[in-house]
């Protein structure tokens, strides 16, 4: 296998060494402890997240990975790293059951719809990116695909057999996880014992290839009607499904590189058996630190399509849901993600987003008054002190094993201090109005992603701020036609602004518009 790994420029050293070098605590699934995070290759952080698979509209389940590895990506660039973010599509091979059978569920949904696997691959892409960019998450570095990677996966299974950890069993062949265990430990990550999951498991129709019910599958023998299909040594078939992140993750960021992230959903089966596979092929685990977000319960109970709670993102976006009382902003939703801290448990209920919307309103208009406020001579010193205090506070807690949370409370008391000022009980310096502008910009805005909507978008292209001031524009020619009393004309202006679709309103304030 070809492996390709990054290597640091002068530039990229003399750029790192003028930053202060911060120590970043990682909670290591693997160890059960916080570690000091270092680097594989000083500089640089190679980071592998498993994204959907996409056969269905991104959820609340999607939206916490997306916003905790941004935030991670944020903090690591901001702190003058070089990140290479790879997150996975899964377009082929999770099949219904963890035990290897039923129907893949791309193909499924290809088969209800009647469209292609590729159809369904593609459509749900594109919604995933749209929800993940209205969250303001950067998008990957590489986004690799599954299918587009069958000759890695081919390869790693081969070394695999070649290494006496998997067997074949008519066309299908299997990872030996009693013969792995003999030299390694298979339940390492996630803390089970191998008996205990033999013991747990039914041998279910259709497994009668497998020498033990924990074998899981590397390889699978496609069925006649089954659509997915690639040749391989073995068989027309397909890949088993936690093979792809294996052979992806050397690809893109070598065989050994720094983090592994996904939800804790995945930690057993998904990640126990990509680090089998990494140790059986490779000799070695080949991630530094395992990183798990736990999950979002819905007034203490699991998400679940069958349990009637389960709600898309778009849902959210646009309230439509019976379990909703009102639409939430993405940006709201993203507030509400770091107000917890990633390994917690969140709950949601529509008081908590109630309460998130009234905070991120709060904070967001601090942001746009710091900007704005006036600064003395004669600033007392205990101010700057605390001022500077809270700086370090954020960065502390952002650094603990991204203590978004804790990090954000420090930031409510720059918002504190910014209205205090701003109401005249406080004086502040130039350097304390830097400092909070730094705090209530560079931090929240560049490192949280916390913005307002309207900057997200206007940072997406430009065009929603070229919008602003085109109409802005017209809206002067309208005030100089009414200062001249030249009603038809302001009323023409007033009208061909409606057909475009441009709302404007006459208040006691000067002009309001919106969008129709
Ligand atoms: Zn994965």
């Amino acid at each position: 296998m070809i492996l390709t790994y990054f290597s640091l420029s002068l530039q990229d050293i003399n750029a790192l060494e003028m930053e202060k070098v911060r120590e970043i605590q990682i909670y290591n699934t693997l160890s059960r402890r916080k570690e000091v995070f270092e680097p594989v290759t000083p500089g640089m952080v190679g980071l592998y997240v498993c994204g959907p698979t996409v056969y269905g509209d991104a959820h609340l389940g999607h939206a916490r990975p997306g916003v905790t590895y941004d935030v991670l990506t944020r903090l690591f660039r901001h702190l003058g790293y070089k990140v290479r973010y790879v997150r996975n599509i899964t377009d082929v091979g999770h099949l219904e059951s963890d035990s290897d059978n039923g129907e893949d569920k791309i193909a499924k949904k290809a088969r209800l719809e009647q469209l292609e696997p590729m159809e369904v691959v593609q459509y749900y892409t594109l919604r995933f990116h749209d929800a993940m960019k209205k969250l303001n998450n950067c998008p990957p570095s590489i986004e690799p695909r599954a299918s587009g990677h069958i000759i890695e996966q081919i390869a790693l299974v081969q070394e695999i057999l070649k290494n006496g950890y998997a067997y074949e069993s008519n066309g299908s062949v299997y990872f030996d996880v009693k013969e792995y265990n003999k030299r390694h430990n298979y339940g390492v990550l996630s803390g089970r014992n191998l008996d205990d999951m033999i013991s747990n498991t039914r041998a279910l129709d259709g497994q009668d290839d497998k020498h033990s019910p924990a074998d899981f599958a590397l390889w699978k023998k496609a069925s006649p009607e089954h659509i997915m299909r690639w040749p391989s040594p073995w068989s027309d078939g397909f890949p088993g499904w936690h093979l792809e992140c294996s052979a992806m993750s050397a690809k893109y960021l070598g065989e050994e590189f720094d983090i592994h992230g996904g939800g804790m959903d995945l930690m057993f089966p998904h990640h126990e058996c990509e680090l089998a596979q990494n140790t059986a092929s490779r000799g070695k685990g080949g991630v530094r630190y395992w990183m798990h977000n736990n999950m979002i319960t819905i007034k203490g109970q699991k998400m679940g399509k069958s349990l009637g709670n389960f709600i898309t993102l778009d849902e959210l976006f646009t309230g439509n849901n019976a379990v909703l009382e009102q639409a939430y902003s993405p940006m709201t939703i993203r507030f509400f993600i770091l107000q917890a801290h990633y390994r917690s448990t969140l709950d949601f209920s529509n008081e908590a987003l109630q309460a998130a919307e009234r905070g991120l309103k709060r904070m967001l208009q601090a942001t746009k008054d710091v900007k704005e406020l006036k600064v003395a001579e004669n600033a007392p010193a205990d101010i700057a002190k605390e001022i500077a205090q809270i700086k370090e506070n954020v960065y502390l807690a952002l650094c603990d094993d991204l203590n978004t949370p804790i990090a954000l409370s420090h930031l409510f008391d720059a918002v504190r201090i910014v209205n205090m000022v701003k109401d005249g009980k406080q004086v502040i310096s130039q350097q304390d109005k830097e400092t909070l502008e730094f705090l209530l910009t560079t931090i929240t805005t560049d490192v949280l992603g916390v913005a307002a909507e309207q900057e997200v978008d206007a940072a997406d292209n430009g065009v929603a701020k070229v919008m602003d001031a085109l109409v802005n524009m017209v809206l002067e020619e309208r005030k100089a036609a009414k200062a001249n009393k030249d009603w038809a004309k302001s009323d023409k202006i007033r009208d061909d602004l409606k057909a475009i679709g441009v709302l404007i309103k006459d208040t006691k304030d000067g002009v309001e518009w919106t969008l129709e």
